[in-house]
């Protein structure tokens, strides 16, 4: 027997000193959009989310909640477990950094690394970013703030244990550096890379007290990134599976602002770990609003559930891939969306859909024919042709609507609804062309949209028509 094929996404963990926002949930989709097509091309599929829960923010923000730090934990990631439920994620497992399961594995890869002699304990001077949970470089410092949270860095002087970059490592990640999507973040990496001789990966436990501690030197923590990686570890053994069966042909989805951590010290401990490095690392953009940062003081924040709210599940999923450019920044508008909810799936396929099933009615027999027809119909080739094979996600939304437009095209060329009946009974539902082109639209959109594309496939077998996307009044 054929084995089958297997597919490892994930996204990156949420950091829990906040509540969702549409940024994780852009994330949270991609990575659920490819679990989906890899699913249809008949792959076995693990898919991995979850929370980042250590660290002085989280404390902090626990602090400011009055809130016991694990309870507070307990509770904010709660809410990124029912975002996945929310917007029909299909997720295997969700992985917790406060899990036991996760800290064990933790500290026996430590163990591993001081085994291995990549670590070094150092006195160390350095600019810390609490934002970023990171120290920073010199050009990442500009005024002496931190250039993406543009507040002060602090300088720190403290004794640290040190992840070792050696020469033979960076030669391994330069060589692997392909596998970051889009292009142009391999030279970011390129143009950092020498820098990095060495890490910090912990800190004394009086300034970071919420993690994991040090194996054999109790009074270091880890630091949380590298904690936070091997999540991408850990989650496979918390689903109760064995890393070797999941760990093959993996897809990692992330923010551009962690980038760094992913491609230079992820893999130098992946490297340290005798694992394979990523098949693939997916890098999005930011999410800014009607032009500006999205920030809880200018209160531009847009949650993921006032976007159900207002558009649907599947409306959501679908607007966040054509009106954002995932591989981009871009500006999330209000009346963007609107445009496009009424432009293509209302007006577009939504009534399509109705127009079609209106039509075939009146073909005789209509819906036995319209049934055989479909079962006779083809998904492979389309689902291999699909760019999310290339994972753009933009490509495949464009090519929708020209199927969409054709079929359009087709019913206001031949005028069916001029048809007599003796037009509709020498008429064969094969020649019908909207009918394919839906079809097609809808192997396509199925990744994106799955709910509604059942719901599609239910109309058409059934020939009776339920708006798949009601206009917006307000
Ligand atoms: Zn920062």
């Amino acid at each position: 027997m054929e084995t089958m094929q297997k597919y490892y996404i994930s996204t990156s963990i949420a950091y829990i000193n906040a509540e969702p926002h549409i940024g994780f949930l852009l994330e949270l989709v991609s990575a659920d959009i490819l679990a989906r097509y890899h699913q249809q091309l008949g792959e076995e599929v693990f898919f991995l989310t979850g929370t980042d829960e250590h660290g002085a923010k989280v404390a902090q923000a626990a602090e400011k909640a009055g809130q016991e730090t694990q309870k507070y934990a307990d509770q904010v990631s709660e809410k990124f477990r029912e975002l996945t439920k929310e917007y029909n994620i299909g997720i295997s497992e969700f992985i917790r950094t406060t899990d036991p399961k996760h800290i064990e594995y933790v500290q026996n890869a430590w163990k591993k690394l001081a085994e291995k002699k990549v670590l070094e304990k150092r006195s160390y001077t350095g600019h810390y970013c609490t934002g970023c949970e990171a120290f920073k470089t010199e050009r990442e410092i500009v005024d002496g703030k931190c250039t993406i949270h543009e507040t002060p860095v602090e300088k720190i002087v403290e004794e640290n244990w040190f992840l070792v970059i050696s020469p033979e490592v960076k030669a391994k990640i330069k060589e692997w550096l392909p596998a970051v999507y889009p292009a142009h973040k391999q030279n970011e990496i390129l143009n950092i890379l020498d820098e990095y001789d060495s890490i910090s990966v912990s800190r004394p436990k009086e300034t970071l007290k919420w993690g994991i501690e040090v194996p054999n030197d109790p009074d270091q923590v880890m630091y949380v990134w590298v904690d936070a990686l091997l999540n991408y570890v850990t989650g496979i053994l918390v689903a109760g599976k064995k890393i070797e069966d999941v760990w093959q042909n993996q897809t990692q989805i992330i923010g551009k602002d962690i980038l760094k951590f992913h491609a230079i010290i992820w893999p130098a401990l992946l490297i340290a770990l005798d694992l394979p490095l990523p098949k693939q690392l997916l890098v999005h953009g930011f999410v800014n609003v009607e032009g500006k940062k999205m920030s809880k003081s200018l209160g531009n924040v847009i949650t993921p559930t006032q976007l159900r709210e207002r558009y649907g599940v599947d409306a959501t999923r679908y607007l966040l891939f054509r009106q954002l450019n995932f591989y981009d920044d871009s500006s999330f508008s209000w009346s963007e969306f609107d445009a496009i909810y009424n432009g293509e799936l209302a007006n577009g396929i939504g009534n399509l859909t109705a127009r079609l099933i209106g039509l075939l009615n009146r073909l005789p027999n209509g819906q036995e024919k319209v049934v055989q027809y479909l079962k006779s119909l083809d998904s492979e080739p389309i689902k291999n042709i699909s760019p999310l094979k290339q994972v753009d996600y933009s490509a495949t939304l464009q090519q929708v609507n020209e199927l969409l437009k054709e079929g359009d095209g087709w019913i206001s060329d031949q005028k069916p609804w001029t048809w007599t009946e003796e037009d509709w009974s020498k008429y064969d539902v094969a020649s019908f062309k909207p009918l394919t082109k839906l079809f097609e639209a809808s192997v396509l959109l199925h990744p994106f949209i799955p709910n509604t594309v059942e719901s599609i496939r239910d109309q058409l077998h059934s020939l009776k028509s339920d708006p798949l996307f009601p206009r917006l009044t307000k």
